[in-house]
């Protein structure tokens, strides 16, 4: 059994105890594929670094997250757009528009998601969106900028049945966590009227960790707790749901 956790920040402060332990116990429970979405240019150096370390297993994506995009926010698309030229990543990420923590930035977000949306499209990478309290703003972009090479992951998907048929409808699929095990976590309400080929696994770790570790450290191991709300969800087996996820995984990442 392959399974792949589509968006973990294995380089994060978090693991700097254990990280070696934590990414080890995964692989050997079939955990073996880890797509690693950037922050801002702080982290690259640690992020080639899990790369060297993890060849077969870590793919890097490049890309300035929301809520970094601060007054020195041309320098750092700078960072990435230098990034994306000098070697290859499999995604640009993480992207989007967060209103939750930092409503006075939305025009620089804005400017910035759609300047990287651009430069995937350009290197013909997938996005891997980050939206939280901004399904209106980050549509509006998309709707925008859609288009046949435009296509990617909403990452942490928390909208409803609707946004997930509109986010699908541009192409991403649908990037699920540890959020589906949560008691009100609602998505768990309606996926099984989405097609499991839209749906891929993650664990945001360190963050979001799924029921029975909620609100503890999360590790890409803890995916295995996703797979089972999946499981009874789909009414299919957990190597059934790690089978179709990965391979939706490798259609996105083309690896
Ligand atoms: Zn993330």
């Amino acid at each position: 059994m392959i399974i792949t956790d589509t968006h973990t920040h294995l380089y994060s402060e978090a693991f700097d105890d254990d990280r070696e332990e934590m990414i080890t116990r995964a692989i050997e429970q079939g955990v073996s594929r880890f797509f690693i979405p950037a922050i801002d240019s702080t982290y690259t150096q640690s992020m080639l670094e899990l790369e060297t370390r993890f060849p077969e297993n870590v793919f890097l994506m490049m890309g300035l997250h929301p809520t970094h995009v601060k007054e020195d926010y041309k320098a750092e698309l700078q960072h990435v757009e230098d990034m994306l030229e000098k070697r290859s990543f499999y995604a640009v990420g993480e992207i989007g528009i967060d209103l939750y923590w930092d409503k006075s930035t939305l025009h620089i977000q804005k400017e910035a998601f759609v300047y990287q949306i651009r430069l995937a499209k350009k290197y013909k990478l997938p996005i891997v969106i980050h939206c939280r309290e901004a399904f209106d703003e980050i549509f509006e972009v998309l709707e925008s900028e859609k288009s046949d090479d435009l296509f990617g992951i909403f990452h942490c998907f928390t909208g409803n049945l609707e946004q997930a048929h509109q986010a699908i409808s541009y192409n991403m699929k649908l990037g699920v966590g540890g959020v589906v095990t949560f008691k009100n976590g609602k998505i768990d309400q309606f996926l099984n009227n989405i097609d499991l080929k839209h749906i891929v696994l993650e664990t945001d770790a360190p963050y979001l960790a799924p029921v029975p570790y909620r609100g503890k450290r999360n590790e890409s191991l803890y995916i295995l707790k996703v797979l089972e709300r999946l499981s009874a969800i789909y009414g299919k087996s957990i190597e059934e749901i790690a089978e179709i996820t990965t391979k939706n995984s490798v259609e996105v990442f083309n690896k």
